[in-house]
């Protein structure tokens, strides 16, 4: 098929993305379909961290945490995170990984919620978070209930059982399959019956508009190396609520999370708002460049990244569904109630997607048949989504998915 491009080109939203995709340091000729997984490396980024470590830790050692600015960075990188899901400055700090700051928002939910036994989650959500509540609800042995229901009944479950929930916990953007759940009806329903909401923004930050002050959210965790560009490892972040920010009382009561660290006090005194929900020693390098990476997101009007993601993904299924007849669509169809990413289903999924990473189209695969691509406005283009498309259809037709070195599953999918 001629690859002729077929797309509809906004020529104002083709110029905002070509010059955000020329801060990406992307391997030439990659299609990368996977910036929900990781986020690519940024020019921004490589400068800052070769310089984090050869001027500021190389040359300042221990001075770096004062002459460095190493010791705010937390809240820096929170702040500009901030700037992307609708916070105020100072209700967002950069720590930790998501699973862990799903632990510090959920202990502290159940406490300000000390009569009431029930979190509601969903089984579109991420299995970590899962795992956490499981984790934190069998040590607190208090008889807490973890109800797991179908996205679609979260609502109703609200409705019957409301006056037993603490706080439902859901992921917005599910990572399967990108249903989008409308985050401020269900926040207000939780309100409406005393419970508290607690968000996973891992596949919403950085992909979609997202205003957690409108919404209503009392906290909210998400992930800095997925669609932000953090790197391995990044740091996550977690929001607290203004509301609740003086009230909050963590169960990891670290050190700097402490009101005056280097005072060493032995008695534990929470510091400022958010500042409390930091825990141990920032990993700096990391911290780095997640700051340095954020900065592509100036001047950029998550209104415009929205719509270019739906061009992108509206233009990946239709193109997919006319090459490739075979798979089966498992994201939403009404791009309305899509994240950023789209799913097909393919029983042979997995070696597909090697044989797809093969020839330079990186996408990833989701147990147990799906195969899941990502569209970061920031830097696919909608010639990317056509060669993608393109290349998938040649893996289905000339079955390369049946070849044995594509078929060995590696550690991670
Ligand atoms: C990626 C992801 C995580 C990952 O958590 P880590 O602790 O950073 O490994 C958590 N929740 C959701 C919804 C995710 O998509």
């Amino acid at each position: 098929m001629s690859d002729r491009p077929t797309y509809p080109t906004g020529p104002r939203l083709d110029a905002i993305f070509t010059a955000t995709r020329a801060l990406f340091d992307l391997p030439e000729g990659l299609v990368y379909l996977d910036g929900n997984s990781l986020g690519p490396l940024t020019h921004a980024a490589r400068a800052r961290v070769t310089d984090e470590v050869a001027a500021q830790w190389g040359a300042k050692l221990i001075r770096g945490w004062n002459e460095s600015g190493w010791m705010d960075l937390p809240r820096e990188v929170g702040d500009r995170i901030a700037a992307l899901i609708g916070a105020p400055a100072g209700s967002v700090v950069a720590s930790d990984s998501t699973s862990v700051n799903l632990f510090k928002v959920l202990s502290a939910a159940l406490e300000m919620r000390p009569d009431r036994r029930v979190v509601l989650s969903d089984s579109g959500n991420f299995p970590t978070d899962v795992y956490v509540a499981q984790g934190l609800l069998a040590r607190l042995d208090r008889g807490h209930e973890l109800l797991v229901v179908e996205p679609e009944d979260v609502a109703d479950t609200m409705a019957a059982r409301g006056a037993e929930i603490a706080t439902i916990m859901l992921t917005q953007v599910d990572y399967r399959t990108a249903r989008l759940h409308d985050m401020a009806d269900l926040t207000r329903r939780a309100h409406d019956a005393g419970a508290l909401a607690i968000w996973d923004l891992a596949h919403s930050a950085g992909a979609l508009p997202v205003d957690v002050t409108s919404a209503g959210a009392d906290f909210a965790v998400g992930c800095g190396y997925k669609y932000l560009n953090g790197g391995p490892g990044a740091p996550a972040f977690v929001y607290v609520a203004s509301a609740h920010a003086e009230a909050v009382r963590p169960t990891l009561s670290g050190w700097m999370g402490h009101e005056s660290p280097f005072a060493f006090d032995l008695g534990y005194r929470p510091g400022p708002g958010i500042d409390r929900m930091r825990v141990g020693t920032p990993p700096i390098l990391s911290m780095a460049s997640l700051h340095a990476a954020l900065a592509v997101w100036e001047g950029v009007d998550m209104a415009d990244v929205r719509a270019r993601s739906i061009e992108l993904s509206e233009l990946f299924i239709a193109e997919v569904e006319r090459r490739c007849p075979e798979l089966v669509l498992e994201s939403p169809r009404d791009p309305q109630s899509r994240g950023s990413h789209v799913s097909f289903r393919f029983a042979h999924g997995y070696a597909a997607v090697q044989a797809l990473i093969s020839r330079g189209v990186v996408g990833d695969f989701r147990a147990p048949d799906m195969m899941r691509f990502g569209f970061a406005p920031l830097y696919v283009t909608p010639r990317d989504v056509v060669r993608g498309a393109t290349v998938l259809e040649t893996v289905l037709r000339e079955r390369l998915w049946d070849r044995p070195e594509f078929t060995q599953r590696q550690k991670v999918t």
